[in-house]
């Protein structure tokens, strides 16, 4: 029985609750971070408190907490739950003012709702999904337009990852006027002749706070990286291909669409930036 935290309370799961008027139930007006832990200690906690600020503010709502609280309910759940390696998911939505309407409530009266739970994953930086690469397909990208803000409407996302499931597949990457946008729950990269490509930061993806690591690492160990709009076709041709994200880290892509990149196992510089990340990211961890 895990403990959770839900408004102010540290509760057992399953006396956890929240208003059926909930904004981020009957309207998806909610946003989220889902922060790894590994050796017991937080991975990139600013980036994600920052983040979490920047999608507050976009959508005109207020935190429900400090960034030092934030911090202190992030360990506290850590510490109770005996999480070694995991996940705390942490959600903040518009609240409720006990009714459903269109209009959002008035700050001043209606409070945000803040949820975080742990979710224990033994094994997240040893995986053996990663020692294998991932296998995606390319499906059109039909979200909303404000992908930069990490919010919870994460229909379409589970639609996708779904498509990938029935098609004998793990993931899928998004595509939008013929060009990779990101992966369902990740960045997506290529690699050919040795440079790294992904896609520039825009509204068009969600700014992840793993891109901007490996992104600092990989400059750092000489690797050249290229941020540019590209195609699944150049993707297919590449030499290797990965995703980031801050719960699977730096995922190896070995086939896009049926075709098999390289020899079919994780390349050399997908490899090499997991083992940097996983280091680097242990190292500064909180
Ligand atoms: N893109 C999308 C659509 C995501 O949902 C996520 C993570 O959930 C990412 C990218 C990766 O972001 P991060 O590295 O911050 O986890």
């Amino acid at each position: 029985m895990r403990t959770v935290y839900v408004n102010g309370q540290y509760l057992p799961e399953t006396e956890a609750t929240v208003s059926i008027f909930d904004r981020g139930f009957l309207m998806a007006d909610g946003v989220y971070e889902v922060t790894s832990v590994l050796d017991g200690k937080l991975i990139d906690f600013d980036g994600h408190a920052v983040r979490l600020e920047r999608s507050l503010t976009e959508l005109d709502m207020r935190a429900a907490c400090t960034k030092e609280e934030l911090l202190e309910i992030h360990r506290e759940l850590v510490r109770v739950n005996e999480i070694t390696e995991g996940l705390i998911y942490l959600q903040i939505t518009r609240g409720s003012d006990g009714d459903r309407d269109f209009i959002f409530p008035d700050p001043e009266t209606t409070k945000p709702t803040i949820v975080m739970f742990t979710q224990n994953k033994p094994g997240l930086a040893d995986s053996p999904a990663a020692k294998k690469g991932a296998k995606i397909i390319s499906i059109e990208d039909i979200r909303w337009g404000r992908r930069d803000i990490k919010t919870v409407q994460l229909l379409y996302p589970s639609m996708g990852k779904m498509m990938a499931k029935a098609a004998g597949a793990d993931d899928a990457w998004l595509i939008e006027d013929g060009h990779v946008t990101e992966g369902t729950s990740n960045n997506a990269y290529f690699v050919k002749n040795g440079k790294i490509v992904t896609r520039p930061l825009s509204t068009d993806i969600l700014h992840g706070i793993t891109r901007k690591a490996v992104l600092r690492m990989a400059e750092e160990a000489q690797m050249e990286v290229e941020e540019r709009l590209f195609t699944i076709d150049e993707a297919k041709e590449a030499d290797e291909a990965f995703t980031t994200s801050a719960s699977a880290f730096v995922m190896p892509v070995v086939e896009i669409d049926g075709v098999v990149l390289g020899d079919g196992t994780p390349g050399p510089i997908a490899t090499r930036l997991r083992e940097i990340y996983l280091d680097e990211s242990l190292k500064a961890a909180i």
